[in-house]
């Protein structure tokens, strides 16, 4: 998620934590490293952005950093020397990267007030870097402060988890998601839809909303439906999602397989209106070899994505036509069962 979807206020549904937080940094008392831990796009990177603007500004008061001041204008226009993001691009954050933390840590504050590291996702550090972060952790420099983002914090070192304090943060309640989202959409775009889609995360249901999903997942949706039932060849279905583009066509193709996933192993009851004809189509032969058919599939989408990512001369074109044939074989059955 780039930093410009990423709300500067704090999240209606992070207060608890935050005041945990305040409490302990008004009384001198709040550790050097934090785990913030959660699930994907919710706001824990929104959070962590929040808290470390409120460590630098010097005339923050209980509910937050004022926005006034210049350490707050310098922290708003992303030239705030006392503060380090690292999010690696791809997955992995090598070594160098938490070597430049370590000098930052080190180095006196440029404006004489804390000095704040936030990492995300934690887990993209490889062993290396995580080893050299330690280092930091083993011995705080006064007044730096280190934030962990973390989805999956059981991928972590357990050295690095045990130096560090975890604050959890749980998936907000479905009214109160949606009725922020709905405080952030503009007129036409459909909030209920777009967090069903993102399955409950309001972060990532604004992504989506932002980048007009919903046409496009309809699109896709329309063009598995087509393969599946044979009025569409996988090599048309590419076709018609050129102007997706490969990695959102995959993308929205994961968004559908997990809700798919989801309904059909009970822990969802609703499903987005694309996604209908597909879901009766899987339930009519629902049962343990259609659900391991469409997680072998959802595996291939990931390694499809993997690939292009990973080399310059992938041909997204062939890939897409791949996958559709796969699709084909996902949901191929012998009607004369349903019938
Ligand atoms: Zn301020």
């Amino acid at each position: 998620m780039s930093d410009a979807v990423i709300p500067s206020s704090l999240l209606p549904w992070q207060q608890s934590q935050f005041q945990r937080l305040q409490i302990l940094a008004s009384n001198n008392r709040l550790a050097h490293a934090w785990l913030f831990a959660g699930k994907p796009g919710i706001g824990k990177l929104a959070f962590a952005q929040h808290f470390a603007r409120y460590l630098l500004c010097r005339k923050a008061g209980n509910h937050g950093p004022c926005g006034s001041c210049q350490d707050c204008h310098l922290f708003s226009a992303g030239t705030h020397p006392d503060w380090l993001l690292l999010q690696p691009e791809l997955r992995q954050l090598k070594i160098e990267l938490i070597r430049d933390a370590i000098s930052f840590a080190q180095n006196t504050s440029q404006r004489g007030g804390a000095k704040v590291i936030i990492i995300t996702p934690a887990e993209s550090m490889n062993n290396n870097a995580a080893n050299a972060l330690l280092k930091i952790l083993e011995e705080p420099p006064a007044q730096t402060f280190v934030l962990l983002v973390s989805e999956q914090p059981g991928l972590l070192l357990p050295t690095l988890r045990s130096r560090c304090q975890r604050l959890d943060f749980p998936a907000p309640p479905a009214a109160q998601a949606l009725a922020w989202l709905q405080t952030q959409a503009e007129a036409g775009k459909n909030p209920a839809f777009h967090l069903q889609l993102a399955q409950g995360a309001p972060l990532h249901a604004y992504k989506l909303m932002q980048a007009g999903a919903e046409q496009g997942f309809g699109v896709l949706m329309n063009n598995l439906e087509a393969v599946a039932n044979g009025a569409s060849t996988p090599v048309q279905a590419a076709k018609n999602c050129d102007e997706l583009g490969f990695a959102t066509t995959i993308d929205y193709q994961l968004l559908g397989m997990s809700l798919l996933l989801a309904v059909l192993q009970g822990g969802a009851a609703l499903v987005v209106p694309p996604l209908e004809p597909l879901l009766s189509r899987c339930n009519q032969v629902a049962g343990t070899g259609m659900i391991r058919r469409l997680h072998d599939y959802y595996q291939s989408l990931v390694k499809a994505r993997k690939t292009a990512m990973a080399t310059n001369n992938a041909n997204p074109q062939l890939m897409l036509e791949a996958l559709f044939a796969e699709w084909s074989r996902v949901v191929a059955f012998k009607r004369a069962s349903a019938h």
